[in-house]
């Protein structure tokens, strides 16, 4: 795989001062693909100064040409849209298929979104004798997993560029490769020399010096709920914004009306897709009992059609951690339906993809977000033991209802502590705000609620 040796600063490809260096590795095979710097707190220092000098002239930009950096942004990730998708494969794993329908086609979505907003929205409003001006909220270090590489960067570079912010990038140290080829499009957008800097590095290292960071202004961190509150804890004390992604535990919720087949299946998907490294996932499904055990012996069957076509997790911890989970479900009494703890292959960092039956509300399984793929599958007794069961867990993030009336699903949707549900399998909106309640997260991304978090007002009366 190609790889850039240097880190991305001030408009230019340069060595980085740390001689640390993160081997890439294809978890399809455990072999290193490639070597990136790994950067340290000597080149976020740099990096967060680059981003500061850059940040008066780019801040005043016109917003007609930020969105002009940002349609330029669009198509060169455009043009290197199959280059993309091979790289996601090869440093996640992702199936070739998903990685050209989801991990390189949903950011060209988000990026032209941003170009849009740029362009339409409204920076000042009157408000009786005032003038608000949303002004960009300064430097963002913007901090990113591995699961959906190229998706959470835009998520984060593009309002923030859109605001007139700028901004200093760690990405995960498992998809370094992605956010370089990402480095490469911002530059051939001809973004100023400053306003995007890229330091790839490890999270206990680069991370936490970009966070703790004087010069940033806000952190957008998307990630474990275990390092978000950490980051949270550090910006408090610096009385500096955060904006927290976090992790998930998401309900797929299936009312007695409902196609349950349909419901079933596609719910299986949804946890199997990406290997079950998606944050929004619904990894528990609540079945009532007069359907559960047509809906279990439908889910066993699912998985097991899906078998060779799952890729395998992101890495051998991963793998590790994952398989940890299902022997706890086996310990604590739940029934395995499908899958298991042995990995299917040789080679690799699979994982069967797994499903539990007979899992209770307090089980580890019911409870821990695994991030692998595993469905965990519950009885309801009536709907009110549903919603309690729904919102049992510390996290909030997605969920899905599926109902024979869409106002039924509707008005249980309503009641659930989660920031986002999808009625009877609706579709993901890349403009919908996406985030969580409770220790999912704080604040949104996508579309202009996700621009709002790169914004701050300044109020001039007259
Ligand atoms: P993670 O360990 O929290 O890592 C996320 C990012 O933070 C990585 O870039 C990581 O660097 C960095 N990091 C680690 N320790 C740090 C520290 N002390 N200070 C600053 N940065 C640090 O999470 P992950 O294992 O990569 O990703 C999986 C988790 O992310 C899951 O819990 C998932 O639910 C959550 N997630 C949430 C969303 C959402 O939108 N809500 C989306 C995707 C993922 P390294 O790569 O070097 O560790
Ligand atoms: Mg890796």
């Amino acid at each position: 795989m190609k790889a850039q040796h240097g880190i991305y600063l001030d408009g230019a490809w340069r060595p980085a001062a740390s001689q640390d260096e993160i081997e890439v590795v294809d978890p399809a095979d455990g072999q290193v693909i490639a070597r990136v710097p790994a950067g340290g707190a000597e080149d976020i220092d740099t990096a967060v100064r680059a981003a500061r000098a850059a940040l008066p002239a780019w801040a005043a930009t016109p917003p007609a040409e930020r969105a002009a950096r940002l349609t330029a942004l669009r198509d060169a990730l455009v043009a290197r849209k199959d280059e993309i998708a091979e790289t996601v494969t090869a440093e996640l794993g992702s199936p070739l298929p998903f990685s050209q329908a989801v991990h390189a086609a949903v950011p060209l979505a988000v990026a032209g979104s941003y170009a849009e907003l740029a362009a339409t929205h409204s920076f000042e409003e009157r408000v009786g004798n005032s003038t608000v001006f949303h002004e960009p909220i300064g430097v963002v270090a913007a901090i990113t997993p591995w699961n959906y590489p190229l998706h959470q960067i835009v998520a984060k570079v593009a309002p923030a560029l859109a605001a007139g912010c700028t901004v200093v990038l760690k990405p995960a140290e498992d998809t370094p490769l992605t956010a370089q080829l990402f480095a490469e499009a911002v530059h051939e957008a001809g973004v100023p020399a400053g306003v995007f800097n890229l330091v790839t590095g490890l999270g206990p290292v680069a991370g936490q010096a970009l966070a703790e960071h004087p010069g940033v202004d806000l952190v957008s961190f998307t990630g474990s709920t275990a390092v978000g509150r950490q980051i949270a804890a550090t910006a408090g004390a610096a009385v500096k914004k955060v904006a927290l992604e976090l992790g998930g535990k998401s309900a797929n919720v299936i009312l007695p009306g409902a196609d349950l087949a349909k419901a079933v299946n596609v719910g299986v998907a949804n946890v199997m897709a990406n290997s079950g490294q998606t944050c929004s996932a619904w990894t528990r499904m609540l079945v009532h009992r007069d359907h559960y055990d047509e809906a279990v012996e439908l889910a066993a069957a699912a998985a097991a059609k899906y078998g060779d076509r799952i890729g395998p997790v992101v890495s051998a911890g991963q793998q590790a951690r994952v398989r940890g989970y299902i022997e706890q479900g086996i310990a604590e009494g739940a029934r395995l339906v499908a899958g298991g703890p042995e990995s299917p292959r040789e080679r690799g960092f699979f994982v069967a993809p797994t499903v539990f039956a007979d899992v209770t509300p307090q089980m580890t399984i019911a409870q821990e977000e695994i991030f692998g793929p595993v469905l965990s599958i519950l009885r309801y007794e009536d709907e009110e033991d549903a919603l309690r069961i729904a919102n049992g867990t510390v996290y909030g993030l997605a969920g899905a209802v599926w109902a024979g009336e869409e106002a039924e699903a509707v008005a249980f949707a309503r009641r659930m502590d989660t920031g986002q549900v999808d009625i009877n399998g609706g579709r993901f909106n890349p403009l919908a705000p996406f985030g969580g309640y409770k220790q999912s997260g704080v604040g949104r991304e996508l579309g202009a609620h996700g621009l709002a978090e790169y914004l701050q007002t300044k109020s001039l009366q007259f």
